[in-house]
C-alpha cells in the first residue's frame, strides 16, 4: 500500500541540537542493527519505519555490518527507502558506520583510509543513495594511526559522500584527540557515539559529556535499553522471540537473580510515575540535555510507540534520580 506521512509528524518529536553544529536531531532515533535482517518480515521492518517517521524520528542509524547477514539492514532499509521516502530524502538524517569486520582480508576491518572509503562506497551500493548524513568510525583502531583514520573522514566529507562525521566507541582522551584533528582539517566532530544505561554509566567515568561538551560535538547513545533488558520483556520470564532468545549479543548470562531484581526496583519506580520501564530508561538517558539523541531498537510497532511516549513526560527529579541510583 502507498505510504502517506502523517501530515503531523513534527508535532510533538522534541529535537535536540548536536553539540555545537548546525544539525538537530530527534531525542529519539530508531537503529537497525537488529530487526532489519533477512530473517525479519519486509513488511513488518517497513511499518516500524514508517510508523517512526510519522512520530517525528528523523535518524535512522545503520552500519555496514548490521543484519545477519552483514549488509543485509542497509539493503532492506534501501528499500524501504526506495519505496516510501523517495520525495523525504531531506527530512532524513541517515547514517552509517565502519570500523568492524566487514570482509576478509586486510582491508575490511578497523580504521584505514582503505577500509572506510570502500565501505562507504559499499555502503551506498546497498541503500541506493548518493550520500549520507552522518559517517562514522565505529570502534578506536589501536593500529591505525588516529590521523589517517581522521583524514579518511574528511575526506569522505569532502568528497560528498558524507554531510557529516561521528565516531563510536572511544573514550574520552581519544574522542578529544580525534575531535582535535578534525577541527585541524576543517571538518569538526559532529557526534560521538557511545553505550549507555542505567545498566551501563562508563561515560559518566570517563567524564565524555565534559569531553564532547569541550569539543562542541554532540552525543547520541546506543542501547539505552540494554537491549531490552531495561523494558518488561524480562520480568516474568524469557519469551522465546526476545533478543535473549534470537541472538548472539544478548544472553542468559546477562540476566542473573540480583539485575532481575534491580530491574523489578526500577519498575516500581517507572510505575509510580505511570511509565513502562522502557520509558523510566529513555527519561533517565535523556536528562542531561547535552544527551543529543538516544538509539533505540524495536522490534514492533508497539514498542517504538511504547519508547517515543517516552517523551511526554521528560521531568525527572533529584530523589527519582537518588531512588534509580540506590536500586
Ligand atoms: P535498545 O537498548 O533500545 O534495545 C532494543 C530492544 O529492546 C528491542 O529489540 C526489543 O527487544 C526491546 N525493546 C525495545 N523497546 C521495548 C519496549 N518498549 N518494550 C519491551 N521491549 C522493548 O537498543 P539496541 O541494542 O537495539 O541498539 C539500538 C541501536 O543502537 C542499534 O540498532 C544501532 O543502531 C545502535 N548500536 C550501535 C552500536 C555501536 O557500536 N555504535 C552497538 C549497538 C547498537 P526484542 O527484540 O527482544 O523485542
Amino acid at each position: 500500500m502507498t505510504y502517506f506521512p502523517a501530515a503531523d509528524r513534527y508535532a510533538e518529536m522534541i529535537y535536540r541540537r548536536a553539540g555545537r553544529s548546525g544539525l538537530k536531531l530527534p531525542a529519539i532515533s530508531l537503529g537497525l542493527w537488529h530487526n532489519f535482517g533477512d530473517g525479519r518480515p519486509g513488511d513488518r521492518q517497513a511499518d516500524i519505519v514508517r510508523r517512526a517517521f510519522d512520530l517525528g524520528v528523523t535518524h535512522f542509524d545503520l552500519a555496514n555490518n548490521y543484519g545477519p547477514p552483514p549488509g543485509s539492514a542497509e539493503t532492506n532499509f534501501g528499500r524501504i527507502l526506495k519505496a516510501d521516502f523517495q520525495h523525504h530524502r531531506d527530512e532524513l538524517i541517515i547514517s552509517t558506520k565502519a570500523g568492524y569486520h566487514m570482509w576478509d582480508g586486510p582491508y575490511g576491518d578497523w580504521g584505514s583510509r582503505k577500509y572506510l572509503v570502500s565501505s562507504l562506497d559499499q555502503s551506498l551500493k546497498r541503500m541506493d543513495l548518493d550520500y549520507v548524513d552522518v559517517f562514522y568510525h565505529h570502534r578506536p583502531d589501536p593500529e591505525t594511526p588516529l590521523e589517517e583514520t581522521m583524514t579518511a573522514l574528511d575526506a569522505i566529507v569532502r568528497s560528498g559522500k558524507a554531510l557529516y562525521v561521528g565516531i563510536s566507541n572511544y573514550k574520552s582522551e581519544q574522542a578529544a584527540k580525534a575531535a582535535e584533528i578534525l577541527t585541524e582539517l576543517g571538518t569538526p566532530l559532529l557526534i560521538h557515539q557511545p553505550s549507555y544505561s542505567i545498566l551501563n554509566r562508563w561515560i559518566e567515568h570517563d567524564n565524555l559529556l565534559d569531553t564532547l561538551e569541550t569539543a562542541g560535538a554532540g552525543c547520541i547513545a546506543f542501547s539505552p535499553l540494554q537491549q531490552g533488558l531495561l523494558t518488561d520483556r524480562y520480568l516474568g520470564g524469557i519469551p522465546d522471540d526476545s533478543r535473549m532468545r534470537t541472538s548472539v549479543f544478548l544472553g542468559e548470562d546477562d540476566l542473573d537473580g540480583e539485575k532481575l531484581g534491580r530491574l523489578h526496583k526500577l519498575n516500581d519506580i517507572a510505575k509510580r510515575r505511570g511509565q513502562s520501564l522502557a520509558q523510566l530508561a529513555l527519561v533517565w538517558a535523556l536528562r542531561d540535555e547535552r544527551m543529543t539523541s538516544l538509539i533505540i531498537g524495536a522490534s514492533s510497532v508497539q514498542q517504538l510507540e511504547n519508547n517515543i511516549a517516552a517523551l511526554g513526560n521528560l521531568s525527572l527529579d533529584q530523589s527519582e534520580i537518588d531512588e534509580i541510583d540506590a536500586t
